[in-house]
């Protein structure tokens, strides 16, 4: 991302390279005509541009596919494979490190729970010793992302406000991850990694113009994507919907604001809501903390009338969110994510019930509600959403093989 308007020959090259490649990402195989279409190019330049990324080892062609009119053609493919990114999500209770290709493929994960009072100088230890070890044993990896609650500020490096982790604020991302390995490496909000997810591998009709990632877990906030690129705001933090007030005169928020979003579906609060509540549907297996909300969705699908009940207060908490997102960037979909979207089809019916109500029709008769359909946390796969997303922008700096 530059903050400068003008383009060179040189960045014009590149970023019809980085446009094949992104094209390649998403349609796996397809010809050259295809792609003269899709950019409005000619069959000539884009034949330079394919033979460019070929000889740097980035496309190669595999036999021949049907086109358009029935005319055989040759098909190209990106060399997903011969690229790895190292996702890495820094999250309350958890950190998590995964390998996947630049085609989205996952490789391995681990997850490592820690105790919320556990120092910071171990905890970053054991994130830095876990992405060293899969380093080792990775040897194509071309960059790493870091995903970390929000509201994060880019250029300082820094976590504004962490709740339930104050001693977190004073830690330098930057500085701590930046230097430590020797790759490119990119660090994001959580919300925005999950829009970038769900952005690049999510299944979702397309074109799309809009996409804004709600995440509803042990933080609440969001990510909107706008034409394939990231709202930030000037410093980083845009969209940062946990902490817009949703009472004005409800409790105060460790941010500053009184009746923050966050401070009523969040993941915390809806398993303090339960151990007062509905104390039963927990059990010594429910200790693990991953697995804690999934038991009041399990309660309350068994029929739990308590645990329904608050499973709706939720789902409507989470559709003032969205009349939120909705209102402020109009998006073509919503995708609803992490710990608390494991409710989905008990959380739905309520979240459109609230939108509908709440809305203009115009509006909300356009917009998509979803809960993530990603196979892999999106968070995690979001960190290296945002990586590969950064590495596409430049195809031949990151990707060009070396001999
Ligand atoms: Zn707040």
């Amino acid at each position: 991302m530059r903050d400068t308007i003008g383009n060179n020959n040189s960045d014009l090259t590149e970023m019809n390279r980085s446009a094949v490649v992104k094209i390649l990402q998403q349609r796996e195989v397809c010809s050259r005509a295809d792609i003269s279409k899709q950019m409005g190019l000619t069959q000539a330049s884009i034949t330079k541009i394919v033979a460019a990324l070929m000889e740097m080892g980035i496309v190669s062609e595999v036999g021949s596919i049907k086109g358009s009119g029935n005319r055989r053609s040759i098909g190209l493919k990106l060399n997903a494979d011969q690229h790895q990114i190292i996702g890495v999500k820094f999250a309350r209770h958890m950190f998590a490190v995964g390998v996947f290709d630049i085609s989205g493929k996952i490789y391995t994960q681990t997850e490592t729970e820690y105790p919320l009072e556990q120092d910071q100088r171990s905890v970053l230890s054991a994130m830095k010793e876990q992405i060293h070890d899969t380093l080792k044993n990775y040897k194509n990896v071309v960059a790493i992302g870091l995903a970390v609650p929000g509201p994060y500020l880019r250029a300082e490096g820094r976590i504004a406000v962490v709740t339930q982790m104050p001693a977190w604020h004073n830690i330098n991302f930057i500085k701590e991850f930046k230097e430590e390995f020797n790759k490119p490496l990119f660090i994001e909000q959580d919300a925005n990694a999950g829009a970038m997810a769900e952005w690049w591998f999510g299944d979702y009709a397309r074109p799309l113009h809009t996409l804004a990632y709600f995440l509803v877990g042990e933080g609440v906030g969001s990510g909107i994507i706008d034409r394939g690129n990231l709202l930030l705001g000037a410093q980083g933090t845009a969209s940062e919907i946990g902490h817009i007030s949703v009472d004005a005169r409800g409790p105060r928020c460790e941010c500053g604001n009184y009746g923050c979003l966050e401070l009523y579906c969040s993941a915390p609060m809806m398993l303090k809501m339960a151990e007062q509540r509905v104390p039963e549907c927990f059990s010594k297996d429910h200790k693990q903390r991953s697995n804690a909300c999934n038991a009041v969705f399990e309660a309350a699908r068994g029929g739990n009338k308590k645990a329904l009940e608050l499973v709706r207060e939720i789902a409507e908490y989470i559709g003032y969110g969205c009349v939120i997102l909705i209102n402020s960037y109009n998006p073509d979909i919503i995708v609803i994510g992490d710990s608390v979207s494991k409710g989905g089809d008990l959380l739905l019916p309520t979240i459109q019930e609230v939108v509908k109500q709440r809305t203009i029709s115009e509006l909300h008769d356009r917009v998509q509600i979803k809960i993530s359909s990603l196979q892999v946390d999106p968070t995690l796969y979001g960190a290296a959403a945002i990586a590969t997303d950064r590495v596409l922008q430049m195809p031949s700096a990151f990707l060009a093989v070396k001999e």
